[in-house]
């Protein structure tokens, strides 16, 4: 059986925390705020995964009121989350992401964010695409206060998941 699932996550820029974006360091004057490392793209990755399997949404099994999850790195969720993929028999046929954020400009890092994401699903680059806009100058991205994210992934899946 052939699964979509889709995942959004927006996060806050402040000063004093790194920016992390697909598991790479990106080179800015500020990061993003939240309880984990705030990398959006991971965040709303593992969603689109556990979207597409049926099991919720990334705070019934990452809360953000768990310490454990304190400047947690997000490649930890992703890879409970492909692990639970690969236990129901399951694997990720491909990914699409939009990044949004009006600063800094992420048309350079795209690509590596690209190729490090098929790193960490072990996927090759081809099956996975990156994609940045901008914010066009309004709302809260627009204006440089945040950064967000969509995913949209396929997955192929024989049962649906049990856990
Ligand atoms: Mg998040």
């Amino acid at each position: 059986m052939i699964r979509i699932g889709s995942g959004h996550d927006t996060h806050r820029l402040v000063e004093g925390r790194p920016l992390i974006l697909g598991g790479i360091p990106i080179s800015h004057s500020k990061g993003l705020y939240g309880h984990s490392d705030a990398d959006v793209v991971l965040h709303a990755l593992t969603d689109a995964l556990l979207g597409a399997m049926g099991l919720g949404d990334i705070g019934d099994h990452f809360p953000d009121t768990d310490p454990q999850w304190k400047n947690a790195n997000s490649q930890l969720f992703l890879a409970d989350t492909l692990s639970k993929l690969q236990r129901a028999g399951g694997r990720l046929l491909n990914l699409d992401v939009t990044l949004f954020a009006q600063e800094p400009k992420l048309g350079p890092v795209k690509g590596v964010i690209r190729e490090n994401l098929a790193k960490l699903l072990n996927l090759d680059p081809r099956l996975v695409n990156v994609k940045a806009k901008t914010g066009e100058k309004v709302g809260h991205i627009g204006r440089g206060e945040a950064i967000g994210c969509h995913v949209v992934v396929l997955i192929e899946q024989d049962a649906p998941n049990s856990e």
